[in-house]
């Protein structure tokens, strides 16, 4: 079943329990903080329900899935996925970094190895698969948060001060599930989404058993909460004035449990450290999540591109060559991404029993988080420059048009002959709003922290490189002249 917007919007006043401040939200769908973003998820349901839009879902047994559960047995199936995420990256110009494709990708990817599930107990390797088809049947919106809150490297700190550590853990274990407590961090998307899948992604050490409990739980949940940090788009008054802001911030929120009963089905990893991280890269869940993060970043890129030459154009200096030579560098930098993600689906991987399930080229995707980590805030530094002072030219909100006297003289005083002044106003208002708005200034760190810090990034791609294959061609010059 392919829900509609509606019905996505519908099951979120579910009674779950989100704060802003001390402000408990009665309906994330109404609240002003969330409602806009709110409106572009059901839009991206109303997308996919749409039955003539074969690129966004695939048919089994006469049911229509979300393409982003397809389990890919071919190459056609792997471009079939990447293109459902670029159209899905598209329709938020990029800005929704956990949107509905990104946590099933990790779930679908885990499913090619079930059988890791059952080393830390019988059976789990089923409650993934059934959790899996849950999820796709009902064609749920996932997210996930998959890391302690800062501060958790020395947790015998906090048992030195005789004070409880707060990272999510196991209090207790019954017949028919496990009781969690504690904070998890940083679930983004969480707010406008069904279901949380809890985890860690980073080592554990070798004791933290308790810790190490993966399962998941539906938002509304008793006892859990989630704490939104400040919402952005509450200070954005009419959308044209941070037309981004007003529709594309995601949410982010801890997540806290306090004695939230997970029932057996819905645990994945118990008393497990290792196993904990391992279900991500001995399967190929990491490597499609991110995956989708790539394709993700290649449509923001795209944006960016058209941006930085809209206002090259705006400020009427894009016939200058040095100026031309910038977007032509910006423009290799789009076609450098969209190249390197479609090279994931040629140099595909084998996976599963019998090398059935295919996955993403790992070193691939790696190395695409790598170049977004390094390139991002350049572009946007780039993009800051072109726009000069443009940006601080303009009046400090749209109320000098309802002023018929002050609009006459805005659009008198402020016209170009490249645009008149209030489409140059909304043109500026974008690009304030990408380079130097508070919603610019959380993608500026979402693009350095989602996959992890940048050194968790360089040590992915550190340990997927083939470094036999690279020393040997040191080593083939060095005894040649022996
Ligand atoms: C906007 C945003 C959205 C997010 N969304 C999600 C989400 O949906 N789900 C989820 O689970 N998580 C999410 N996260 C969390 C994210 O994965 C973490 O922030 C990230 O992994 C970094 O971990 P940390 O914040 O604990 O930073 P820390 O691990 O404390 O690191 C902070 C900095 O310290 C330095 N540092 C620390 N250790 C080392 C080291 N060993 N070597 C070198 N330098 C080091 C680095 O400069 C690093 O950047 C999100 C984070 C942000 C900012």
């Amino acid at each position: 079943m392919l829900r509609t917007g509606a019905q996505h919007l519908e099951s979120l006043r579910d009674g779950r329990v989100v704060y802003i401040g001390n402000e408990r939200v009665e309906d994330v769908t109404t609240h002003p903080a969330f409602r806009e973003a709110a409106k572009t998820v059901a839009h991206l349901f109303d997308m996919k329900a749409d039955p003539t839009r074969t690129d966004l879902w695939y048919e089994e047994e006469g049911e229509r899935y979300a393409m982003y559960y397809l389990r890919p047995k071919t190459r056609e199936d792997l471009k079939a996925r990447t293109m459902a995420h670029l159209r899905i990256a598209e329709a938020t110009l990029g800005m929704f970094g956990r949107s509905p494709d990104h946590v099933p990708s990790y779930i679908t990817g885990m499913t090619a190895h079930p059988e890791i599930f059952d080393e830390g107990r019988k059976g789990f390797g089923q409650n993934l698969l059934n959790y899996y088809d849950y999820l796709r049947k009902n064609d749920l919106y996932a997210s996930y948060a998959v890391l302690p809150p800062q501060a958790m490297r020395n947790p015998e700190l906090f048992q030195r001060e005789n004070r409880p550590v707060p990272s999510l853990r196991v209090v207790r274990e019954d017949d028919d599930g496990v009781v969690i407590t504690g904070m998890k961090m940083l679930a983004t998307g969480a707010v406008l989404a069904n279901e949380i899948w809890i985890g860690n992604i980073l080592p554990l050490a070798k004791d933290q058993l308790a810790e190490s409990i993966t399962c998941a739980v539906p938002v509304n949940v008793k006892g859990l909460s989630l704490w939104s940090r400040r919402p952005i788009a509450t200070a954005v008054t009419h959308p044209s004035e941070a037309p981004l802001s007003w529709r594309y911030d995601e949410t982010d929120s801890m997540v806290l449990c306090e004695e939230v009963k997970v029932p057996w089905e819905k645990v994945f990893v118990h008393q497990n450290a290792e196993l904990a991280k391992d279900i991500y890269v001995r399967t190929p869940g990491h490597s499609f999540s991110n995956h989708q993060s790539g394709v993700r970043f290649w449509a923001k890129v795209g944006f960016l591109v058209g941006l930085a030459s809209r206002i090259t154009q705006a400020t009427g200096a894009d016939k200058i060559p040095a100026v031309q030579d910038t977007l032509g560098r910006l423009a290799a930098l789009e076609a450098s991404i969209g190249s390197m993600v479609m090279g994931q689906i040629e140099n595909y991987e084998d996976w599963g029993p019998g090398g059935t399930f295919k996955g993403y080229n790992r070193r691939g995707v790696y190395a695409v988080s790598n170049w977004c980590y390094e390139h991002y805030s350049p572009m946007i530094d780039i993009i800051r420059e072109l726009c000069g002072g443009g940006v601080y030219q303009l009046p400090a909100d749209n109320s000098v048009l309802d002023d018929p006297k002050l609009r006459e003289t805005f659009e008198t005083y402020w016209y170009t002959p490249q645009l008149d002044a209030v489409a140059r106003m909304k043109l500026f208002r974008l690009a304030w709003d990408i380079t130097g708005s508070e919603f610019a200034s959380r993608h500026l760190s979402y693009e350095k922290a989602y996959l992890g810090a940048h050194f968790v990034v360089r040590n992915l791609n550190f340990k997927v490189a083939p470094w036999e294959k690279f020393h040997k061609i040191v080593d083939d010059i060095l005894e040649r002249d022996d």
